[in-house]
């Protein structure tokens, strides 16, 4: 049984680390924030990331998540991350579409290996995953192992990025700032780092050739001063609040 107790995730001193291997993906979805598609091609530097791990102090990491892309599609690459970081027992979780519910032998594989690395499955309820999915068997394994799934509900928050880029309106609450639980933070294909604790574009905030010490002194100083270096609309945020007070 998974069950996904995150120790640590009430201290924002703790990140939630994530890997995205690729952005590939079987579906193109009109709302998806990292414009993943079946024609992205991208992959992770897996001999940079292994190095970049190394510099990770991971007592500072409650959790590890993977998700792209759809990362079904990827498990050989996915796995070769999931050995690296195994061996620190840490809560482990995977972001899915749910579409591999709709064949057996890629729903099998899939399970086995969430199983082998004991990963709690989170599967997308969006309309547009829904038809995509099939639903009985999802409920049907949900309600057989509610400890090792999560069925999203029906509506999502959709971030004004990728392909809502511009598109959706936001309204940014500082949640950079004041969040205050583990730290979410995820590997792109291209090795930059994204910071996630955000309401509008999720920006870089590091990359995986330097080392994780110099990201997380960045972010834990911009927490206090705010993120405008990396924000476009942080500093939006800050000149409406100095015009409202005049
Ligand atoms: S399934 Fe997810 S990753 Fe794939 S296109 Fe849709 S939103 Fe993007």
């Amino acid at each position: 049984m998974v069950v996904l107790s995150q120790r640590g995730s009430d201290d924002p001193k703790m990140y939630d680390l994530s890997f995205m291997y690729t952005k590939r993906c079987n579906l193109s979805c009109s709302f998806c924030m990292y414009n993943s598609g079946p024609a992205v091609n991208d992959a992770m530097d897996l001999v940079a990331l292994r190095a970049w791990l190394d510099t990770v102090d991971m007592n500072r990491v409650a959790s590890f998540g993977i998700y792209g892309g759809e990362p079904s599609l990827n498990l050989n690459e996915y796995a070769r991350i999931m050995d690296m970081v195994a061996h620190l027992d840490k809560p482990h979780f995977v972001i899915t579409n749910g579409s591999w519910s709709k064949d057996y032998e890629c729903m099998m594989r899939f399970l086995e290996f969430c199983a082998q690395y004991h990963i709690f499955i989170v599967i997308s309820g969006t309309p547009e995953h829904r038809q995509h999915q099939d639903r009985t068997i999802l409920e049907w394994l949900a309600k057989q192992e509610p400890d090792a799934f999560r069925l999203k509900p029906e509506e999502e928050n959709f971030h004004p990025m990728g392909r809502l880029a511009g598109k959706i309106p936001f309204v940014c609450t500082d949640k950079c700032t004041w969040w205050d639980r583990a730290l979410r933070i995820a590997v792109q294909p291209d090795g930059s780092i994204i910071f996630q604790n955000c309401d509008g574009v999720y920006p870089v905030v590091g990359n995986i050739w330097e080392p994780f010490g110099r990201m997380d002194e960045c972010i834990q100083k911009m927490r206090v001063d705010g993120f405008s270096l990396v924000y476009c609309h942080y500093e939006s945020l800050l000149l409406k609040q100095v015009a409202s007070a005049k």
